[in-house]
């Protein structure tokens, strides 16, 4: 790995957006979640990567700047950001590689009649070598302080305003890391507004799904609820202890209030 900047421990100002929010035990640590920047570039010079909130983030040349460790909890991914990494990947990706009309685009630029042809900007091929080698060695690394990643996550899975973060040529990495190394799959799974990996974002890898129960499990227990709220107690809950105790003290009340609806009818 080409590391250029190392600010994993440089202090950052309170109340700013690149502060450490609280610090997490190895064993929260359950997924890696991958972004865009839907930046065009994001210099490895540049003066707001302390600011940046992500553990990392992958430069245009595939070059590596290293934010913060993985047991600071940074807000990178909404409802992902208590059990996972954030990676930043510095680019202006389209949701679907090669469907403009998936390209997020700002209200000042729609205003300005900007054209998405202009400003998209998708990873380079060194930028997604980078990532694979970055996913790999963040597994690695969880793995030797004894705790496990057990899945890889898009931030469009943690809000709805991020259906096309990263997108589909950088959720590649993810797709194919999955398979060659037993990942679970959590690709049907969603947190909080999010929504699940998109069809056009799954490669057919040849060999059949990896975790199947799943999304099996899931399917039949969603009922219109997130698939979060449904999961078995097997699949991770990128959420904080407290989060996840909410929801359990949550769901019986849920059940009661429909009870008594179905009652009253
Ligand atoms: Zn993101």
């Amino acid at each position: 790995m080409n590391i250029v900047n190392d600010l994993r421990d440089v202090k950052r100002p309170k109340g700013t957006r690149g502060e450490v929010k609280r610090k997490r035990s190895v064993a929260e640590i359950v997924g890696i979640t991958l972004h865009q920047t839907a930046t065009p570039d994001f210099a490895a010079n540049h003066k707001g990567l302390p600011q940046l909130p992500a553990h990392a983030l992958i430069h245009r040349d595939g070059a590596i700047s290293l934010l913060h460790h993985p047991t600071n909890v940074v807000f990178h991914g909404n409802a992902l950001n208590g059990g996972t990494i954030g990676i930043e990947v510095a680019c202006r990706a389209a949701g679907t590689e090669g469907d403009l009309r998936t390209l997020w685009i700002s209200k000042d630029e729609k205003a300005a009649g900007k054209k998405p042809e202009l400003l998209v900007r998708e990873a380079t091929d060194a930028q997604l070598a980078a990532l694979e080698e970055l996913v790999r060695h963040y597994i690695s690394e969880i793995a030797a302080q004894g705790g496990r990643i057990r899945g890889l996550w898009a931030h469009r899975q943690g809000h709805v305003s991020r259906t096309s973060d990263p997108g589909s040529r950088i959720w590649s990495v993810a797709e194919r890391v999955r398979v060659a190394l037993g990942l679970e799959d959590v690709r049907d799974l969603k947190l909080g507004s999010g929504k699940t990996i998109p069809p056009t974002w799954r490669i057919d890898t040849g060999q059949g799904e990896i975790a199947g129960p799943n999304a099996t499990v899931s399917a039949k227990t969603q009922r219109g609820k997130p698939v979060a709220q449904a999961k078995p107690a097997a699949t991770p809950k990128p959420a904080t202890k407290n989060a996840v105790k909410k929801r359990a003290a949550k769901k019986p009340a849920q059940a009661s209030d429909a009870k008594r609806k179905a009652t009253r009818r």
